[in-house]
């Protein structure tokens, strides 16, 4: 067999690699050899395929900031030895992490694919082994030129592949555990794989990668609801340090009236916090002048999400702020697209 193509498959953990521990019943993350073990199907690819895993692997609901820029340095480090990134996750947070890594890997133009599987993969129903083998196939798909066929970070589950910062978990319980519900679908794998190239993002192939290993996580997300406390609002916004606030509202990006709502937003923003608008729905996008309720937050400062989803929001605040002191140009940045992550 000749292997023309070569994949880094990078193990952090999650469902699909995890064994179930017998005295407690509960899942827990395993090694990577049982995983590899369980799909003999690997070695039947004309890929050529390497690994590297997370030491201990974690369950994802531990990611954090640090391990996203040790992901960075890992894909950094072997960017021009591969043709291809498969990152093995948890669901959990898979899309923080997509998102996160849409921005760390400027002008990225090879494919950095993350999935997981809802089942372990040592199940007999597991969906871990089609969203593994596929996931391979897409990050080692090139076009004739040579370039790759998806130069952006995605998430692949259940025959499609999802821009990764467009991307939210929407089910706890299904094999379809992923959507981007306000972007068309990248990839959709059937009896073939159907690659929608209008919708893929086309970097410039000439320049190099431009990795960013810092992020700032001086960020907050809060959600509106009928009830909320001055107090608190109060108590989150005076936090030392605190550089912005993901606020997730009604509809396309409503609330309430009450003056001392929109008091202590303004007072935020005229000190200098950025305040981001991103609807508590899915799909659609926020539309600060359709109502009253949001034209009142435009007043205040807060600055529209678009149709922004609150992974992508939180991770791009991180870092911008790691890039940026001046809170303007991250107000800038926030208005326009840099990942293809919101229509605006
Ligand atoms: N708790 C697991 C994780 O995110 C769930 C999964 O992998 O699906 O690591």
């Amino acid at each position: 067999m000749t292997y023309d193509n070569h994949v880094l498959l990078i193990y952090t953990g999650g469902t699909i690699g995890m064994n179930r521990n017998p005295q407690t019943g509960a899942l827990e993350p395993f090694n990577f050899e049982h995983l590899i073990n369980n799909v003999p199907e690997l070695s039947l690819f004309p890929i050529r395929i390497s690994t590297i895993q997370f030491n201990p692997p974690i369950d994802s609901s531990d990611m954090s900031p640090q391990l996203w820029t040790e992901l960075t340095h890992i894909i950094i480090d072997n960017y021009e030895k591969y043709d291809g990134f498969v990152i093995l996750h948890g669901t959990d947070t898979m899309a923080y992490t997509a998102s996160a890594l849409s921005y760390m890997l400027g002008n990225l133009t090879k494919p950095v694919i993350l999935t997981g599987s809802q089942l372990p993969i040592g199940q007999l129903r597991t969906d871990g082994k089609e969203n593994l083998i596929t996931s391979i196939e897409i990050a080692a798909a090139k076009h004739e030129d040579g370039k790759s066929m998806v130069p952006e970070v995605g998430i692949y589950f259940n025959g499609h592949l999802l821009r990764g910062n467009r991307t939210t978990k929407q089910s706890a319980d299904e094999f379809d555990a992923f959507e981007s519900f306000n972007y068309p679908h990248l990839v959709e794998a059937g009896v073939n794989i159907t690659y929608h190239e209008e919708q893929i993002l086309k970097p410039d192939f000439s320049k190099p990668i431009s990795p960013h290993f810092r992020l700032d996580n001086n960020v907050i997300v809060f959600t509106i609801f009928p009830g909320i406390r001055e107090d608190l609002v109060r108590h989150i916004i005076a936090t030392p340090n605190l550089r912005s606030i993901v606020m997730r509202t009604y509809g396309s990006g409503n609330a309430p009236q009450r003056p001392w709502l929109l008091n202590a937003l303004k007072e935020a923003t005229n000190n200098g916090k950025i305040i981001i608008n991103i609807s508590q729905c899915m799909a659609g996008k926020v539309e600060m002048g359709r109502y009253d309720t949001g034209y009142q937050l435009k007043s205040a400062g807060v600055l529209s999400g678009y149709d922004s989803t609150v992974e992508s929001a939180v991770t791009k605040l991180m870092y911008l702020q790691a890039r940026f002191d001046d809170q303007d140009t991250i107000r800038e940045y926030m208005r326009k697209s840099i990942r293809g992550e919101i229509s605006c």
